[in-house]
């Protein structure tokens, strides 16, 4: 399943998106983002919680 994620629905003023199959790999993309733009470095559990917290299954993410 292809998943659009935007950099604003996360808290930021920034029109970064991510679009993708939803996936560990697509996690670690929106972790650099974050790294590199926002100087925030989510643990890669916080990231999927995040993205549980808009509505997506853990399991979505770790299998799809
Ligand atoms: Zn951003």
């Amino acid at each position: 399943m292809t998943v659009k994620i935007l950099c604003k629905d996360y808290g930021f003023e920034c029109e970064y998106f991510l679009e993708g199959r939803k996936s560990i790999s697509l996690i670690k993309e929106l972790r650099k983002h974050f790294d590199s733009e926002h100087g925030i470095d989510y643990s890669e559990e916080a990231l999927i919680q995040m993205l549980v917290n808009h509505g997506h299954s853990r399991d979505s993410i770790r299998n799809e």
